[in-house]
């Protein structure tokens, strides 16, 4: 570390600068991208897709990749699918349509020892800039004599195409060239980064200062410089994230809960009523749990497993050692629909137990002196006082904000229980959730089936619809979901009553189909969702709003349209959906054709075909996307942890901890930062 500390291109400048620089100023980071000459509205607006509003956020813009060292190659020596560098003249250009939206553009290269074509795929402005004449220096694969192209430069200087030049995360709209460009001249402010680790920390460390990592980051000569600037950049991410944890852990010694008495005669009928025995993962969960429940200071534990791994049922163990107690539990969902699936479950088996539930929602208002309450955020408005409340269930918490959790546990301090079925790889709960003790339901019951899982490309649709079919000509039923393309949750109900209207007509003319989303009203939703249950419709269309709680084991088939659109713990999510039953269940996910989808997308769909394992997909999804966007939460201070590479960085996070353990007291720019992000961030309190 300390060796390649002093060995970044930044520091030269650095100290160029220290003679003639200003004091840097922080607040001109915050400008927005538009403040960058050229960039207008339009531009603006595709920055602001990809997150990109300031030039902080372009500063602290992650190269996905370094362009690999290459030297030049003649092209007359180029050589088939290796990747290569070449520098020539362009001599003819021609664009093409081809199937689908694709624009394929070709250019003929030249240098001193042949010629070569050029081919760039949905770029079809280049025909403006690469005319004849034009020098370029090219970088690309070379396959069945064409140079497939991955990045360009116009002109002779080697910028887009140079040996570790960075690759930045693009869109479709927004090309990883167009990127560097704006990169780089966000990079012209970096004196203005400030420093938060005091210089103490600093050397004893061994860590650059935060504006030569970001040079480094950017434009590293070597890999080593890249990766040394990037790991002081995820030091200072985990340090900000132990700090908050330390300083919520320290708030949370302060508050004291009421101790439950040990498991009495309301468990021990629950357990009785149930028509299964409890898996070994339920047991240990129980336990656990039990264990919290008798101390003084308040439980915070995050109870994680799959779709239908049997979380609910130690949710309602939970809320019953506190109506045990003579006390109330309360469970809070972040949706009507997810609130009242919960209720219909638990209260079939409390009015069996003779405990008394009630929902309480934005459009039912329930009893709330209820021995156990169920419902949304609506159970934290302030005319709702629960001076009762001992336990508290909160699930698919990540979808909450902190101030509506804070709002649920403020004044009263409950046992909390947080849910979630999109489980957290271990690394990343211990990082993020280090103030939580976690348990894990690792297994479903036994009885389930694997859901089995089939890819198939849009052209073969019509059989996966032959094979919904087939289902329903059994008795059974099945869910189609539309993808959530547009913006506003008004145009996509509107898509999915076109789709339904279309389906109706074609692929499912001669069953019963109901259309769910988000925009019905809730009793309207009710009552679908009540006539699904009771067989009155063969199909449900539906939006992502079937995401989660949705539990009708006759459900045996369910099409994904355009499952490319999605995120890996989302399919998961809305696959769970099926194979709630005993019997062999199926999820057919349909995407664009292979050759117009990323490559993270066709891994994504792969991964659900190779397995159902939450834990294993969510590893997957890390890999995939990166650790900051797995918590999924983008109004959440902590998707900023977007340089930590979680399994590479174990000794880092060691180090950021003791850090922030030495630091937590101590006032200053850094403690500031601790405050500014943990403001907005979603860290369960
Ligand atoms: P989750 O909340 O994790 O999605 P649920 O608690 O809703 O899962 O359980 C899913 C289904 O499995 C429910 O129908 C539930 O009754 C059933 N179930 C739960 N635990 C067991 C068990 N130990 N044995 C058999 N079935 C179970
Ligand atoms: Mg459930």
């Amino acid at each position: 570390m300390s060796a390649t500390a002093t060995g970044f291109g930044g520091l030269v400048e650095c100290e160029a600068w220290t003679r003639t620089r200003a004091a840097a100023r922080p607040e001109r980071l915050e400008a927005g991208v538009e403040s960058l000459a050229g960039v207008g509205p339009a531009l603006r607006s595709k920055l602001a897709r990809l997150g990109l509003r300031t030039i902080r956020d372009l500063l602290e813009y992650r190269p996905r990749d370094y362009q690999r060292p290459l030297g030049e190659t003649p092209i007359a020596h180029l050589f088939a699918e290796q990747e290569a560098a070449i520098a020539g003249i362009v001599r003819s250009t021609t664009v093409r349509k081809a199937r689908g939206r694709l624009t394929i553009f070709k250019a003929v290269i030249e240098d001193d020892s042949g010629s070569v074509a050029a081919t760039w795929f949905n770029q079809p402005w280049l025909e403006g800039r690469l005319v004849a004449g034009t020098p370029v220096r090219l970088r690309g694969v070379y396959r069945r004599r064409e140079l497939h192209v991955k990045s360009y430069d116009v002109g002779e200087a080697a910028a887009a195409t140079a040996d570790f030049a960075p690759v930045y995360p693009a869109s479709e709209e927004l090309p990883a060239g167009r990127l560097r460009g704006l990169v780089e001249r966000a990079l012209e402010r970096v004196r203005d980064v400030p420093d938060p680790l005091p210089a103490a920390l600093k050397s004893d460390q061994a860590l650059p200062l935060r504006r030569d990592a970001l040079v480094a980051l950017h434009k590293p000569r070597t890999l080593e410089e890249a990766e040394s600037g990037r790991r002081r950049l995820a030091f200072d991410e985990l340090l900000l994230l132990q700090l908050g944890i330390a300083r919520s852990v320290r708030e949370r010694e302060a508050s004291v809960a009421v101790a439950l008495d040990p498991p009495g005669d309301l468990v021990a009928r629950y357990r009785r009523a149930l028509p299964f025995t409890l898996t070994e993962h339920q047991e240990r969960a129980i336990g656990e749990i039990d264990a919290d429940l008798r101390l003084t200071s308040p439980m915070q534990r995050l109870l994680q497993g799959d779709v239908g791994s049997g979380k609910t049922v130690v949710a309602l163990y939970a809320l019953l050692r506190a109506v045990e107690s003579g006390r109330q539990g309360a469970l809070m969902a972040p949706t009507e629909t997810l609130a009242e699936q919960h209720f219909l479950t638990i209260e079939s088996l409390c009015s069996e137990l003779g405990v008394g539930v009630a929902l309480h929602t934005g459009s039912v208002r329930g009893d709330l002196d209820a021995d156990v309450l169920v419902g949304t955020h609506a159970l934290i408005q302030e005319d709702v006082d629960l001076p009762r409340l001992a336990v508290a269930v909160v699930d698919e918490q990540h979808r909450f904000g902190v101030e509506q959790r804070r709002a649920l546990v403020a004044g009263r301090s409950p046992h909390t229980l947080h849910m979630t079925a999109t489980p957290i790889p271990r690394t990343l709960a211990l990082t993020v959730y280090g103030d939580l003790a976690v348990s894990e339901i690792a297994e479903p019951p036994a009885s389930r089936k694997p859901i089995v899982t089939a890819w198939v490309t849009a052209e073969r649709s019509s059989d996966a619809y032959t094979r919904l079919r087939r289902h329903l000509d059994e008795g059974r039923q099945a869910y189609v979901v539309c993808p959530l393309i547009e913006e506003s949750e008004t145009s996509v109900a509107r898509a999915a009553e076109v789709e339904a209207e279309r389906l109706r007509r074609g692929e499912l003319r001669d069953y019963r189909v109901g259309l769910l989303h988000g925009r019905l009203r809730p009793a309207e939703r009710r009552e679908l969702m009540a006539r699904f249950k009771a067989r009155e419709l063969d199909v449900l269309v539906a939006t992502t709003v079937i995401e989660v709680g949705v539990d009708v084991p006759n459900a045996t088939i369910m099409i994904v349209q355009e499952a490319d659109r999605f995120g890996l713990a989302q399919l998961h999510q809305l696959r769970g959906r099926v194979g709630r039953g005993a019997d062999q269940s199926y999820c057919l996910l349909i995407s664009r054709p292979r050759e117009q989808l990323t490559d993270t997308a066709a891994e994504r769909l792969e991964a659900l075909v190779a397995t159902t394992d939450g834990f294993e997909l969510a590893e997957k999804d890390l890999e995939l996307r990166g650790e900051g966007q797995l918590l999924g939460t983008r109004q959440s201070g902590l998707s900023d942890l977007r340089f930590t590479r979680l399994r590479a960085d174990r000794e880092l996070l060691e180090r950021a901890r003791e850090a922030a353990r030495a630091l937590v007291d101590l006032a200053g720019p850094l403690a500031d930062e601790v405050e500014a992000r943990f403001a907005a961030a979603d860290i369960p309190a």
